[in-house]
């Protein structure tokens, strides 16, 4: 070096161009030489990772890189080359970005790449709308107050929000594009819609005799809001209350989405027992005497009396002049039982109430004459009549619901004719006879409203005594004579 200095100095002009051109071509090759043996390249630093994952709509912000040159001989530089970077994220799109990276040395372009995917991986926003003061009812059940789903990327999702009714919350779900799933739950206030339940008044299950009068007790319903609901129950079935049997009587609400809730209640008709019938032994008549008392049943009392002869009454209210004969009969011992007190079969037989109200009108009458009820009674018409007709099944129906309250009702087999067949004393006096003598227990039919048939009397109880009858008045457990029910 120095030798070729001193050349240079020493032939400085000429050759000193010549000298430095030398000097250039020798340098830059020996610094292409060292390059090459060294092996020297760019190496780039990636911050964060190679793939990175970003969530849709955040902001991207780039790691970046750092380049430097690197050789196998003297290692790497310290100082950073400038980098390029090419390409963007858009995080408002869904998909996969390469962003590229250049350094330039040595006049060749390097680069590396950084893969950056956008993600959605945020569930849709449900939001539940409440509207103040609103309280869902067991009747009119929870009405939906209203909701909306919002999703960053798929926009406005409420129409595809599903919503199911649990015992006590509502569950709404939605699921965006991506497969993320939201779910939130209203919890309904104060569970006031659950279910309410009917509370019976009274006995679930009640026992009673046959009567005239069934008044259920009712039922209450209040929904859990303390809204008395009571007036809404629909009842169904009933009772006949004259009639023995097994009821229900059923109350029920239905709400407006079709649910029903309902309490039943059962209602057991007993039956009134009644004495068996025991048939006398004994040669036995019992006269009846139907329709009266009226003009001729003093003269009546007096005959039996003074034959010590036992009768039976079936009275109405038709002569209310001659009621009194009602309370001195039964002082006599004669027995009392309701015939009817208008003795009108069209009115009687339009309906079981309408007889019931005129047997019992005509049973309080007896009441005030004797003292007491009595048990005993005969139709009007007897239990066979086919007048009734024009209600049908009246007379079925009648007969047993009488007897399921208690009452017995009798007939007749021996029949006098005093009701039109013949007004001729003699003739009832021998058909009342007549008829007596084919039956060991007779149940004779006349009425005391006929001077006629009251006037046999005397012949009969002398035939009956003389042929060893005993007269006597009819009990709960006499022979009823029943005849068959035609209607
Ligand atoms: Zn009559």
């Amino acid at each position: 070096m120095r030798e070729t200095e001193e050349r240079t100095t020493r032939k400085r002009g000429g050759h000193g161009l010549l000298i430095a051109l030398v000097i250039f071509v020798w340098l830059a090759f020996t610094a292409a030489a060292i390059l090459f043996v060294d092996g020297r390249t760019v190496r780039f630093y990636i911050y964060g990772d190679e793939d990175m994952t970003v969530e849709y709509g955040s902001t991207f912000q780039d790691p970046g890189v750092y380049a430097v040159t690197s050789g196998r001989l003297f290692g790497e530089t310290e100082k950073h080359l400038p980098v390029q970077t090419l390409g963007a994220v858009d995080t408002n799109k869904l998909g996969t970005y390469t962003l590229r990276y250049m350094a330039r040395f040595a006049f060749t372009d390097f680069s590396t790449e950084r893969r950056v995917t956008v993600v959605d991986t945020t569930p849709p926003v449900i939001e539940l709308k409440h509207i103040e003061g609103y309280v869902p009812t067991w009747m009119s059940g929870y009405t939906e107050e209203g909701y909306s789903a919002i999703d960053a990327v798929d926009g406005d999702l409420t129409d595809r929000v599903e919503s199911v009714k649990l015992d006590d919350r509502v569950r709404y779900t939605v699921t965006d594009s991506a497969g993320n799933t939201a779910s939130v739950e209203r919890l309904l206030p104060d569970a006031s819609y659950q279910t309410p339940v009917i509370r019976l008044l009274g006995e679930e299950h009640l026992v009673m005799d046959a009567g005239l009068w069934y008044e259920d007790a009712g039922a209450e319903l209040t929904d859990k809001l303390g809204t008395d609901l009571s007036d809404k129950l629909v009842v169904e079935g009933g009772v006949i209350p004259w009639i023995a049997g097994d009821y229900q009587i059923t109350y029920s609400i239905t709400n407006d989405f079709g649910e029903t809730i309902s309490a039943t209640r059962t209602i057991s008709v007993l039956p009134v027992a009644l004495p068996e019938e025991v048939t006398p032994t004994e040669k036995t008549i019992y006269l009846t005497f139907d329709d009266g008392p009226g003009p001729y049943t003093q003269r009546l009392l007096d005959v039996l009396d003074r034959y010590g002869a036992k009768a039976t009454f079936f009275v109405t209210d038709q002569d209310p002049r001659y009621i009194d004969l009602i309370g001195k009969a039964y002082k006599a011992g004669h027995s009392i039982g309701v015939h009817t007190m208008s003795h009108d079969y069209y009115k009687i037989y339009a309906s079981e109430l309408a007889f019931f109200e005129d047997f019992f009108t005509m049973e309080e009458i007896i009441k005030q004459q004797t003292g007491e009820y009595t048990r005993l009674f005969r139709f009007p018409g007897g239990s066979s009549n086919t007048i009734s007709r024009f209600n049908e099944g009246i007379m079925s129906r009648l007969t047993r619901a009488m007897n399921d309250m208690g009452y017995q009702f009798y007939d007749w087999n021996v029949y006098s004719g005093d009701a039109g067949e013949t007004s001729k004393t003699e003739q009832i006096a021998k058909n009342i006879k007549e008829g007596c003598a084919e039956h060991r227990v007779s149940v004779v039919l006349q009425h005391d409203i006929k001077d006629y048939s009251v006037a046999a009397v005397e012949s009969v109880l002398q035939w009956g005594l003389n042929n060893g009858y005993s007269f006597k008045a009819l009990q709960l457990d006499s022979p009823t004579a029943h005849h068959g029910v035609n209607n």
